[in-house]
């Protein structure tokens, strides 16, 4: 007698989802103009903060200011301002906020909870969040309005409704406690589109589309360009883009420069199917 086929396939078995994230996890940062990162493999040791003193590899996450020099790392404009509330017991050295700050000079500012961003234009500013009351970032650009019995949807073209966004850097569950802090109240909510991170520190309890601070920053602004401009499929792969072009082209996608490097760094100590941060389920 035929014995039935019980040995199952494990890998037919994953999910699509999987499968996809599978390919990504291999290369990431591919699609990104990201700016080659191998001239900080010639800095050797550590140096000094000019401000506190303190021993730092390439930036120091007290003062929130490189300690190498400015031909080591690209610069980024950014078309809103972004300020960071971090938790006061968030370990400074395991934060990616400090990469926007250095990256980012002219735009990004770190609060340490309770200090708190003064919030001036409440109309113009949003908090990264995923609250109940929070929408799209495509809603952003949507100004809905009755005119009699219709309901008419106008769209922002071309330009960016908000002048100002602020993320909480912290474990999810010091997250909620600064959400429900009395000065972020009356702020427009923003959800960010999932997207799975690639942070490599695992964070207990936290689902791995809970993105690392400096990610959601990047794909927070790389999907309010492509609201408000479009974006060129594609861009790594082509030259020649002329400057007017306003469509999305890789403008932000230095802000990960230190954020792939770590992460080829990481890879290459430890074996990826290894690491824990990857375990976590994926929704
Ligand atoms: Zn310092």
């Amino acid at each position: 007698m035929a014995k039935p086929d019980v040995t199952i396939d494990h890998t037919k078995k994953l999910s699509n989802l999987e499968k996809e994230q599978r390919v990504i996890d291999k290369a990431p940062f591919r699609h990104l103009k990201i700016t080659d990162a191998q001239v900080l493999n010639t800095i050797e040791g550590r140096e000094i903060c000019n401000r506190c003193y303190k021993s730092r590899k390439f930036f120091c996450y007290s003062c929130c200011l490189p300690v190498i020099a400015e031909k080591y790392f690209p610069r980024v404009k950014l078309p809103i301002k972004i300020d960071i509330i971090k938790h006061a017991r968030e370990i400074d050295g395991k934060s990616t906020a400090i990469h926007a700050a250095v990256l980012a000079p002219d735009d990004v500012r770190i609060y340490t909870y309770p200090d708190f961003p003064e919030i001036l234009d409440k109309e113009k500013t949003v908090l990264i969040f995923p609250s109940q009351t929070g929408i799209s970032i495509e809603s952003l650009f949507e100004n809905k309005f009755k005119q009699g019995n219709n309901r008419i949807i106008n769209r922002t073209k071309n330009t960016f409704p908000i002048k100002r966004a602020i993320f909480i850097d912290s474990t999810w569950h010091q997250t909620k406690t600064i959400y429900k802090d009395q000065r972020l109240r009356d702020l427009q909510c923003v959800i960010l589109k999932s997207r799975i991170s690639q942070f490599w520190r695992h964070q207990k309890k936290s689902p791995r589309w809970y993105l690392a601070t400096i990610e959601a920053i990047h794909q927070f602004l790389v999907e309010l360009h492509t609201c408000a401009f479009g974006t060129i499929e594609g861009y790594t792969d082509i030259e020649d883009i002329p400057e007017t072009d306003q469509r999305y082209k890789g403008q932000y996608d230095n802000l990960l420069y230190f954020f792939k490097y770590m992460y080829e760094k990481i890879h290459t100590i430890y074996d990826h199917d290894r690491l824990w941060a990857y375990k976590r389920p994926l929704i």
